[in-house]
């Protein structure tokens, strides 16, 4: 058999189009710049989506990612650039002539319309034959399992059957592409996980192309096969999420997504592939693909479920273990979160997963502890 390849995190499915350089972006924006009378939304991007593909655009609020989203749609004109879709300009075309739908986060449903009557209301527009239009209305019922509800006013249902009535209106001209702003948004927790795999399974049996504007992390991470992260209407990096949070660029893609501690560092040497760093709390060894001089400052980020907690003191002169004091202890049931300050003051996360019910080493405020991490744990940030 042959060695299991080492890869960063799981994945979700066997699909990277964007690796294969024969294969062409179904949806392209090429330097497109999009200029409101006193901000500038979106600054020179570009980007290539491909067909099939589960896309995420995350962001801070005001990143500019509705906006991109808006445009693609046809709502907005970018101020430069071009956008394409299969390889024609969308320059001009108007909205309803665009292979694709928006769904808003709002649902935008008519209250005075029954549920099937939602869902045909854009079929009927485009004077679809009645009985043609009973067909895909039947079809897009059962595919959002809300067969039983056909008759029912949008206000005699419960937000996460709103949510699917707008999936299937949406979904019921068979758009090519389907955009998502927030499309989850007023869902609760739990709901809104079970809609995530709902809205997966979805995309996946049509063979459609989804992108999805979202602020909430953990969404883009578990739907997407490649996210990008903007900040104020750029691209940071665009990447699998499995990549992005293992692999992050810079600091603030590091810090946006998910938790990390950030230790600045010296680096006092760094040859194949393995970089040695010097904290004010102490060495650190560490594998990294980023050229780096000595002397150079950088920062080293760690996510908290790589550093290992323990009472033991370290061995003197050794790497990667540094010492602190417990700042913080959040219990959150599965995993306790444990703050600890070291040195000089930066404070440094470990979460430590709750595997056992009764624990027998409890660790407490204010205890003296040593952290501990492998080589291949962090990467090195000089962005
Ligand atoms: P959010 O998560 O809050 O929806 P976003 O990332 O989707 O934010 P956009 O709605 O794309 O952000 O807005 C990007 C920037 O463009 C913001 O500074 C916003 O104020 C500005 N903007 C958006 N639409 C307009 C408009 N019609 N006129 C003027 N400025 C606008």
């Amino acid at each position: 058999m042959a060695a299991a390849q080492k890869s960063l995190g799981n994945i979700r499915r066997n699909f990277d189009p964007w690796n294969d350089p024969a294969a062409k972006p179904l949806i392209e924006f090429d330097h497109v710049t999009k200029r409101f009378a006193d901000s500038v939304a979106v600054d020179d991007l570009s980007l290539g989506i491909y067909t099939r593909e589960f896309f995420a655009l995350l962001g801070p609020s005001g990143c500019g990612k509705s906006t991109l989203l808006r445009m693609l749609a046809g709502f907005e004109e970018p101020t430069s650039g071009d956008i394409r879709l299969g390889g024609t300009s969308l320059k001009g075309v108007p909205p309803y002539r665009r292979p694709l739908n928006m769904m808003f986060q709002s649902y935008a449903l008519f209250p005075h319309m029954s549920v099937e009557k939602n869902i045909a209301f854009g079929l009927k527009q485009d004077g679809m034959a009645r009985s043609e239009i009973d067909a895909r209305v039947d079809e897009m019922l059962k595919l959002v399992k809300l067969e039983p509800f056909r008759r029912r006013k949008p206000s005699q249902l419960s937000g996460g059957q709103q949510q699917r009535v707008a999936l299937a209106r949406s979904l019921a001209k068979r758009p090519k592409v389907l955009l998502l702003d927030e499309p989850l948004g007023a869902l609760d927790k739990k709901l809104r996980e079970e809609t995530q795999f709902e809205l997966m399974d979805l995309q996946q049996e049509l063979g459609l192309t989804f992108v999805i504007v979202t602020h909430d992390q953990e969404e883009a991470m578990t739907m997407a096969d490649r996210m990008a992260v903007m900040r104020a209407g750029r691209i940071c990096q665009v990447a699998p999420p499995a990549v992005v949070y293992e692999a992050p660029t810079s600091r603030y893609v590091a810090d946006f997504v998910g938790n990390v501690s950030l230790i600045e560092a010296e680096v006092e040497s760094a040859a194949g592939g393995l970089a040695i760093l010097r904290s004010a709390s102490g060495r650190i060894e560490t594998e990294t693909a980023v050229p780096l001089a000595p002397g150079q400052t950088v920062a080293f980020a760690i996510r908290p479920e790589k550093v290992r907690l323990s009472r033991r003191a370290p061995e003197a002169g050794s790497a990667n273990t540094l010492t602190g004091t417990v700042w913080d202890i959040g219990y959150l049931g599965d995993v306790t979160l444990f703050n600890i300050k070291l040195t000089d003051g930066t404070l440094v996360r470990s979460t430590v997963i709750n595997a056992a019910r009764v624990a027998s080493e409890q660790i407490a405020w204010e205890e003296e502890v040593t952290l501990s991490f492998a080589r291949d744990a962090g990467v090195v940030l000089a962005e």
